[in-house]
Parts: C-alpha cells; sequence; structure tokens
C-alpha cells in the first residue's frame, strides 16, 4: 500500500480553491497587484503544469512515514526509529539480549499509540478517508488518551522492563555510601541545643535556634501600624466577587488577642500558634499580627548542599520532603504529596555553570544495568578497574580509557579533576549512538492569524516588528530555519526562496484537504533567505490591512504547518485571535454556562471539546515539534482546547485578553522575544531514574509521556518546570539512602547532541518528625497546584478546593499528633516551621485565577491560561503568582535611584496595609497592578501618570511612560528593577484607583488574598478552621 499523503490531493479534485496573490475574501486585485508584486503562479499540485507543483513520491507526510514508510527524517533512520531517539546500543549485560527495542514512537501496536485504534497502514492524515470522516474521523480516542498510552516496555533511555521493576534480578544488598558522603540521617538529631521557643513578638516567624539543616525563616517585619482602611469603600464588587466584606467591620490589628509574651517553654521544634479562647467564646484569640507571611518568597532548600555537597543544586531538583520513608506506614502518615520538582534548565546559581564533559573514545559512562550515568555517589572497586553503581548497586567495568588509580580511601586520584565524579549537575557530550540523525537546527514556524479582529487589534504589526528585531538573534545562527504560514478563511503560504527579491503568497482554499502548494522553501534558512524574509516582516501589516475576513481556520492551518514542518521539527508559535471557525478543529462558542457550576458537568468547559488538538499535539511531538500558542482574543477563544498544543508538545500558552497593540504591545513584544531568544533544549527526553524501593509514579506538567517514565519534550527552556510523586515500592526500605538522577538528552541550539545530567542524594528516615523537618514548602506548593489544576479538568471547582484544605488538615493534625500529648498544647495550632507558611499558600492557591469561586468570578478562558502557567511555573514564580509582592511606593519615589532595589519591602495581602493616601504595587509575575490611594498626593499622581486625574482620563487605557520628574523616573526603575529580578515575563503595568469598580475588585481585591471575599475565608478564619479541623477527631 502506498504511503498515504495528505499534502497530494486526489486526482480528479479540483482546484478552485487554490488562488495566488491573495487572500481570498478579499476582492482580487489588478492583475499584478498582490503584495508580493507579479502574482505567483497557479500551481496545480498534483497536476504536470506549475511551476510548483508538488513531487508526488518525495514528500509523503512524516506522519504517514512514521506509520507506512521505513525513511527517517534524513533518510538515514531505522524503521522503528522515527522521530525518536534510539538508545545507546544495546547493553551487554542481562538486559542486552535479543532486539533492539523500538523507538519510542515505531509504530506502536493499534491499541498502545495515542492513535492505536486508527488502521495501521493508514496514517492519521489518511489520503482518502470517506467523506464523512476528517483526517482523525476513524479514531476513536483510546480510553487513555495520548497521554498514558501504554508504554513500550523501552524508551531510549534504555530502560528497563517494566513489569520486573528495575531490579528484578535480585541485587546484592545496598552498599551504603562510603562515610564520607554519607550523613547522619536525622541531621537535626538531639545533638542541637533543645530550642526554646518564646512566643514571638508581633510578627512570628521567629527564627528557632538552629534546627536541622533548614534556617529558620527570615523575620518578616509586619509594616507598623497604618492607619487603617478607615473609610468603607463607596462602590461594592460587582456580586460576582461578592462584597468584600472585610472593608470595614474586620478591625485593624485586633488589640484583643491572648496576652501578647505567653511564655511557653516547649523543648521541641515546632512553631505554634495560639488559638486558645474562652469556651463558648467566640472571640478567635488569634494575634493576626502573629500569623506567618512568606514575605521573602521561595526559600530555596540551599541547606540540603550542607548535609549532601555532592548533591545538584535544589533549583534543578527539589523533593517535597527531603528525605524518603523508609516505610509504607510512614509514607501513609505523610498525607502531603511525595515528590519532586524538576527545572532541569533553571540558570545556574550565581558564579556557576555547568561543566561540559566529553569522554571521548571511552563513550558516556553508565551503569549497563538501569543506565544510570556516572555520577560523584559512584564508589570504585578493585584498584579502579570497577565501579559500582550507586543507583542499582551493580558493579560495572571501567573502560581502560576512564582508569585511574584510587587513593588509600578508594577515591579515584582524578575524582576533583573530573566534574563528573565531583559535581551534582554536569553535561555530558553524547556520541552518534544517542542520535538517529544528525542533530536538527533550530526552527522556528510562525503561523499567524490575518483575520479582521487580528488586523484591527494591531497584532500583525506588533508580531512582524517583533520577529525582525530577533532575527539576529534566533538560536542556532548559522543553520536556523524560518517559516511563515497566515490565514484566515484560507492559508495562505509564503516562499521565501532564496533567489527571489520579495516572497510570493500561495493562497490555498481547500481546507478539507490541505496540501502544500510548493515542495521546499516555505521554511528555509534565515542566512540565505533573510532578505525576503524580512521583506515579508516589512510588508505584513500592511498586506492584509483591508482584510475584513472574519473567519478562522486554525485546524487547517495546524495541519499545514505539521507537513510544512514535520521533517525538521522545530518550534511553531501559533498567534490566534479569534475562536477557530472553519475547518477541522472548529470550534464552538461553548462560552462559560452558570447552570454547569456545582454540577458534575462543570468540568466538562475546562477540557478540551474536539480531540483534534490533542491528536494533533500528538502529532507534533513524535515528530519534534513544540508549539506556543498566543492567544489575543477579545472574545472567548477556547483556551482549554488550543491551550492541549501546548501540554502535549512542552510548550506554552500566553494568554493576552482583549490585545490592543497600543495597550499590550510591550508585553507581547517582550515576551516573543525571549520565547525567541532563550537558551532553548531542542528535540528532548528527560527521565529521572531512583535507586531501589522507590518510583516515580505522576508526572505533571507540559510534555507527553512516551513510555512509563520517558518525557518527550520537543523543547524545552529555562522557563519549564515539572512535578512528578513518588510512591514506595517495598514496605520497608533497606536502604540508607535514596539516590535520583535526572537525565535530560537534547540537542543543543549549536547542533550539538548533549545530556543535562543532575544527581542527588536524600536519607531514608524512619522519623515522620524528620520528614516534616525537612518539608520543602515550595517544592509542596508546586506538586499540589498541579494536581488541583489537573482536578480541575475533572472535577468541580470547589470539591478540588475540599481536597486542598483535607490535605492540609490531616497533614496537621498528624504534626500534631507527634507532640500534643506530651506537651498539652491543646489550644494552640502547631505546625513544623518548614512548613509555616503552608496554610497561607493553600488558601492562596484556593483563591488563585485557576481555582477562584466559580462562574463570572474568572472568566473561562482567563482560568483556563492560569492553569496552564501553574502547570509550568518553577516554584519560585508559582509562589509569587499565588501570593503576590505588595509593595508601597510613594515612600520608595523619593530615595536615590541606587537604593530603589533595596527599599522595596513586601507587605501582607491585606487591605489594612493600604493606606489611602498611599501608592501601591502589586506584582504577580505577569502584571503590575499600581493602585492609587483615593488621598494621594495629586502632584505625585499627576507626575506618574503625566495627566491630571481631574481630567478624569480612562486608566483601564493609560500608559505610563518615563516622564521629565524624578517621581516617574523613580517609578520606572522600581519596574525595571522588579523585571530584573526575573525575566521571564514582561509585568505590564495597570493602573486603578481606589474604589473604582468593578475594575479594583478585579485587579486588586481578589488578589488581597489574605481577606474575606466572595464567601472564601479570610486568614485568620481559615487558620482556626483549619485549627478546628485538626482538634476533631
Ligand atoms: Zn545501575
Amino acid at each position: 500500500m502506498r504511503p498515504s499523503a495528505g499534502n497530494e490531493r486526489p486526482p480528479g479534485r479540483p482546484v478552485s480553491g487554490f488562488v495566488p496573490g491573495f487572500a481570498a475574501g478579499a476582492p482580487p486585485p489588478a492583475a499584478g497587484a498582490s503584495p508580493f508584486g507579479a502574482a505567483a503562479p497557479l500551481a496545480r499540485p498534483g497536476g504536470p503544469a506549475g511551476p510548483f507543483a508538488p513531487p508526488t513520491q518525495q514528500q509523503g507526510p512524516p506522519v504517514a512515514q512514521a506509520a507506512a514508510s521505513p525513511r527517517g527524517p534524513f533518510g538515514a533512520a531505522p524503521p522503528a526509529a522515527m522521530g525518536g531517539y534510539r538508545g545507546p546500543p544495546p547493553p551487554q549485560g542481562s538486559f542486552g539480549a535479543g532486539p533492539p527495542p523500538p523507538g519510542p514512537f515505531s509504530a506502536a501496536p493499534p491499541p498502545q499509540g495515542p492513535f492505536g485504534m486508527a488502521p495501521p497502514a493508514q496514517g492519521p492524515f489518511g489520503a482518502a478517508p470517506p467523506p464523512s470522516q476528517g483526517p482523525f474521523g476513524a479514531t476513536t480516542p483510546p480510553s487513555q488518551g495520548p497521554i498514558g498510552a501504554a508504554p513500550p516496555p523501552q524508551g531510549p533511555f534504555g530502560a528497563v522492563p517494566s513489569s520486573q521493576g528495575p531490579f528484578g534480578t535480585a541485587p546484592p544488598p545496598f552498599r551504603p555510601p562510603p562515610s564520607a558522603l554519607l550523613q547522619p540521617q536525622s541531621p537535626t538529631g538531639n545533638t542541637m541545643p533543645s530550642p526554646t521557643y518564646v512566643r514571638p513578638p508581633p510578627v512570628q516567624s521567629q527564627p528557632q535556634p538552629v534546627q536541622g539543616y533548614y534556617p529558620g525563616g527570615p523575620n518578616p517585619q509586619f509594616p507598623p501600624s497604618r492607619p487603617s482602611f478607615q473609610q468603607p469603600m463607596q462602590n461594592m464588587p460587582p456580586p460576582s466577587m461578592g462584597p468584600p466584606s472585610s472593608y470595614s467591620n474586620q478591625p485593624a490589628y485586633p488589640t484583643t488577642g491572648p496576652p501578647m509574651g505567653t511564655l511557653q517553654t516547649l523543648v521541641e521544634d515546632f512553631q505554634s500558634l495560639s488559638v486558645s479562647s474562652a469556651p463558648g467564646s467566640l472571640d478567635p484569640g488569634v494575634d493576626v499580627n502573629g500569623l506567618p507571611r512568606p514575605l521573602y518568597g521561595d526559600e530555596e532548600p540551599a541547606k540540603v548542599l550542607e548535609a549532601f555537597p555532592l548533591n545538584c543544586h535544589p533549583r534543578y531538583f527539589r523533593l517535597t520532603t527531603h528525605t524518603i520513608p523508609a516505610s509504607q506506614s510512614l509514607v501513609s502518615r505523610w498525607h502531603l504529596p511525595l515528590g519532586a520538582v524538576v527545572h532541569p534548565l533553571a540558570e545556574a546559581p550565581d558564579g556557576e555553570e555547568v561543566p561540559v564533559v566529553n569522554f571521548g573514545s571511552a563513550g558516556v559512562i553508565r551503569c549497563r544495568r538501569c543506565r544510570t550515568y556516572i555520577n560523584p555517589y559512584a564508589t570504585f572497586a578493585d584498584a579502579g578497574r570497577k565501579w559500582r553503581c550507586n543507583l542499582c548497586t551493580l558493579l560495572n567495568d571501567v573502560p581502560g580509557e576512564y582508569f585511574c588509580a584510587l587513593d588509600a580511601s578508594g577515591r579515584r586520584f582524578d575524582a576533583d579533576q573530573r566534574p563528573e565524579l565531583s559535581k551534582g549537575t554536569v553535561e555530558f557530550v553524547a556520541p552518534t549512538e544517542y542520535m538517529v540523525r544528525p542533530p536538527m537546527p533550530p526552527s522556528y514556524f510562525f503561523l499567524i492569524d490575518v483575520s479582521v479582529s487580528a488586523v484591527r487589534s494591531g497584532l500583525l504589526e506588533v508580531v512582524a516588528k517583533t520577529i525582525k528585531s530577533c532575527l539576529d538573534d534566533l538560536l542556532g545562527f548559522p543553520r536556523t530555519q524560518i517559516g511563515f504560514l497566515t490565514f484566515d478563511s484560507t492559508l495562505h503560504f509564503h516562499n521565501f526562496k532564496s533567489s527571489l527579491s520579495q516572497p510570493q503568497m500561495m493562497v490555498v482554499a481547500d481546507l478539507d484537504d490541505v496540501f502544500l502548494p510548493l515542495p521546499d522553501d516555505l521554511l528555509v534558512n534565515l542566512v540565505d533567505s533573510r532578505h525576503v524574509v524580512e521583506s515579508f516582516l516589512d510588508n505584513l501589516p500592511n498586506m492584509f490591512q483591508d482584510n475584513v475576513n472574519v473567519e478562522s481556520a486554525l485546524g487547517p492551518a495546524l495541519k499545514a504547518a505539521f507537513m510544512v514542518m514535520g521533517q525538521i521539527g522545530g518550534k511553531l508559535l501559533v498567534f490566534q485571535s479569534t475562536l477557530p471557525s472553519l475547518g477541522i478543529g472548529r470550534l464552538r462558542l461553548r462560552g462559560d454556562d452558570v447552570r454547569a457550576y456545582g454540577t458534575d458537568k462543570e468540568h466538562i468547559l475546562r477540557i478540551p471539546e474536539d480531540p483534534f488538538y490533542k491528536q494533533m499535539a500528538a502529532e507534533f511531538t513524535k515528530n519534534q515539534i513544540a508549539v506556543d500558542i498566543f492567544s489575543l482574543s477579545d472574545k472567548y477563544c477556547d483556551i482549554a482546547s488550543l491551550g492541549s498544543l501546548a501540554k502535549y508538545t512542552g510548550g506554552q500558552v500566553y494568554h493576552y485578553p482583549s490585545f490592543q497593540a497600543t495597550t499590550h504591545g510591550e508585553k507581547l513584544k517582550h515576551e516573543l522575544s525571549r520565547d525567541l531568544t532563550r537558551e532553548t533544549a531542542w528535540e528532548s527526553v528527560m527521565r529521572i531514574r531512583c535507586g531501589k524501593g522507590v518510583r516515580f509514579t505522576t508526572y505533571h506538567g507540559h510534555f507527553m509521556l512516551r513510555s512509563t517514565d520517558l518525557l518527550a519534550l520537543p523543547a524545552v527552556d529555562s522557563d519549564k518546570a515539572f512535578a512528578m510523586q513518588l510512591s514506595l515500592e517495598e514496605t520497608l526500605m533497606t536502604t540508607q539512602t535514596v539516590y535520583f538522577q535526572v537525565a535530560l538528552l537534547y540537542t543543543s541550539s549549536s547542533g550539538e547532541r548533549r545530556i543535562r545530567v543532575h544527581t542527588a542524594a536524600a536519607p531514608v528516615v524512619t522519623d515522620l518528625g524528620e520528614m516534616y523537618r525537612q518539608a520543602d514548602t515550595g517544592a509542596i506548593v508546586s506538586v499540589l497546584a498541579r494536581i488541583a489544576v489537573e482536578n480541575s479538568l475533572s472535577d468541580k471547582l470547589d470539591s478540588v478546593r475540599q481536597q486542598l484544605q483535607l490535605k492540609l488538615v490531616k497533614s496537621l493534625k498528624e504534626y500534631r499528633n507527634l507532640y500534643v500529648v506530651q506537651h498539652r498544647i491543646g489550644g494552640r495550632l502547631i505546625y513544623p516551621e518548614s512548613l509555616r507558611y503552608l496554610p497561607l499558600y493553600i488558601l492562596a492557591l484556593c483563591k488563585s485565577l485557576a481555582l477562584r469561586g466559580g462562574y463570572a468570578d474568572v472568566s473561562l478562558d482567563e482560568r483556563c491560561a492560569a492553569g496552564f502557567s501553574i502547570m509550568i511555573l518553577p516554584a519560585r514564580r508559582l509562589l509569587n503568582f499565588i501570593y503576590p509582592s505588595l509593595y508601597r511606593l510613594d515612600e520608595v519615589l523619593t530615595v536615590e535611584p541606587d537604593m530603589i532595589d533595596g527599599a522595596l519591602k513586601r507587605l501582607p495581602l491585606t487591605l489594612q496595609c493600604l493606606d489611602t493616601a498611599g501608592l501601591y504595587l502589586l506584582d504577580d509575575g505577569f502584571t503590575f497592578l499600581v493602585w492609587l490611594g483615593r488621598m494621594l498626593q495629586p502632584e505625585l499622581m499627576n507626575d506618574i501618570l503625566g495627566v491630571s486625574l481631574s481630567n478624569f482620563p480612562d486608566l483601564s487605557k493609560i500608559q505610563l511612560r518615563e516622564c521629565d520628574n524624578n517621581h516617574s523616573r523613580n517609578f520606572m526603575a522600581v519596574q525595571r528593577a522588579l523585571r530584573e529580578r526575573d525575566s521571564s515575563c514582561y509585568q505590564l503595568p495597570r493602573v486603578v484607583r481606589q474604589g473604582e469598580q468593578p475594575r479594583e475588585g478585579f485587579l486588586l481585591l481578589s488578589n488581597l488574598v489574605e481577606d474575606q471575599m466572595a464567601g472564601t475565608s479570610s486568614y485568620m478564619d481559615w487558620i482556626l478552621q483549619i485549627h478546628r479541623q485538626t482538634q476533631s477527631s
């Protein structure tokens, strides 16, 4: 059977839709008046005539090849290796026998692959499906969907048979690491002086005397009492937000708390809050000032490195508790997630660089059984001729080229000179066994909606200018590939052949049977075709300026992009400004439905309606294409569906509601520039191995799971983090240490195949208290937030929030039980120092855009976009997203410019911190919200806004630009300082005046997560609730 070929046209089909030189829907220009001058000759694909007639056999679409053709992307790949990376040569050891494992994307047996139900002989883009069926028509999505497809037993990293567990053949007993590497199991053991707990002054978080290797928290100074917010707001937020009842009836810092300075001497290492009140009294008895607040953001558990100096830095790999419970019973008492957050390409800590190691002829040194890479925890034996794998304990031969003698302690003499033996993070140069084709060139393909809404919003100009300004900085010079496809109700291909002086546009109007009007020159080398590309970008805004077409054929455009990019892979950037309305993948205006909330149908609005996007994503991932979605609609555009393209390809969703170039142009410009120029790992896969007895069970983030534990990431960069959960495979752990190793195999932009390896060790503990002491709130919140977002795709928001609360309560209850009896602390809420911010973060998560409220509290698209963001954010950014940073600025604007950064002090997120005479800025990492108090000095306000408020400017449209005065200059300096702290996103300033409803409600009040609003608890009420629940039996 002939490979099916979606870009071929069946004989005899009309080509009436094929119109050169202008967009259908626009009036045909006079001859020769197409935007690029001479109209391209009309080609009839499949016919003999036109200059662009595609060769009929040479360009079967890659998908079809994967299924039916033995040709790899560059013709060199073995039959089963399409799109994936073959592992290294079959190991010689016990797993070495048998034929080489099939590549991860090889033609899997039908019931397993993501498209398993499709007839194997017909690619998903089969040439001639029955008319009633779309290309995916016959495909009943398997119950698992592309994610969770049954894995081939062996992935590219030479995984082990899943049925057996990695160590099926009774390995020798796990040898404890040499004492030099061994840390006391319980670094916080009893050798430390017993801390004496003294009830802290107003601010809790009094650092404890040294406890374990985590520092006591910083000592955030609660701001001195400010004039409280006494004037009740005159305008209430809209009903949907609920009245912010905390405005006037919540007292300013209560003075009725328990007597301060109660000295309760406790010889244990936990924190407690007095919540006691006389029986029957309604007086909550909580000192609001004393509640812990994370005003210093994420606390990277850098102290782990003191106990485990050979570990990778925790910014690459963080466990939710840096311990491994020794037994199942201990696991069942740890009610928080047991797992990790991995940020494989995080920026290296200051002053460090990831060392690159080339093993040369010795080849990459790996354990022949479990495929672990050599690392600082490996030990050497037999005078240096053998090395023992720290994950599976197998004794491996040391290749002759890699041999080095050992010193008296059994350490290699060259250990300090070799990064792989002394550093937790290294990068190996991968030899040719790690590739099935030459490393791909970085390639960028842009799919740009040019329908009327895109034109009117000014999108085209911003996109064209930004891309043009980035051309010198695109990754991979001089190999970079680039191409563009524009679309409305038709598809517009652009020929960038280097010999042309201007690009040629070819329009394909047949959406049911998309084909390429040209075999080559749609994705071209940037150096060769630079002048043609620049000419295109210069003309793009004008080309469609009169377009009145309202339709969007996104689905067919995606298929066309796939045909163009499929052979190479790369990044596909989609700019969508309206709901896809034509062809496959058209979406309904299903919008939000108040009746669905609270029912078991509620979640359906948050999941893709049409399986097309998920299926398309699976095809993209197979062919090493990562999709970034830029959604810029002023109406509902079904981010839930569009986002799945990013979700399963390692991509990202950018959402600019009601995009207008004049307002949002800067933000789009910065974020698009970063997307195009940040260092990117191409065609990558990631696997995390762990030692005997534990196993990663679920993964959360943007990727496609290629086998049980192999994450396919067509592209990944420093802005993406992943979370995963861990389970114990044995009832009782017999080792003292468990090792983890993250390996990311990728192609660098310079075209080198690399493996980035992070290795970490964690102690096995038998003490629940130790698990709590080593708990990492940032990692816990990262895992919990991702699970919550995923649960919101199959459950009601309310249930999701309740589940979060339940986890918190169970965990604090368990902790309480550890101490309550011996210390008679009945009336106090106790919690471990390490988790002192967890209750607030969980409250904030429940009030986040993704999980807050119900119908009308957040627009459906915004909610879904926030969910997609949460899935990829590294811990620090995630924590700042759910508990944003609030600063008072009016006082900062008078300091010397170079003192500004240091003068910014975070405030608790409560209305009570807002002085009506103040100017405040709230930074959630995506937006700067500038709040002008009602009594703010008019001069200051005018200086900053550049206009007088007495002119009643529309603050929703106001642009903050630097004006010629010190206030304004400093105000800009503040914004720059905050943006420099994290350049992954560009916070666009939005200005709101106190009392300006409903904007104030949406923009600011909903972010004041410590206050009561719309039926949610205030922080104080939340603590009381949690306390009550931890006490109940
Ligand atoms: Zn091993």
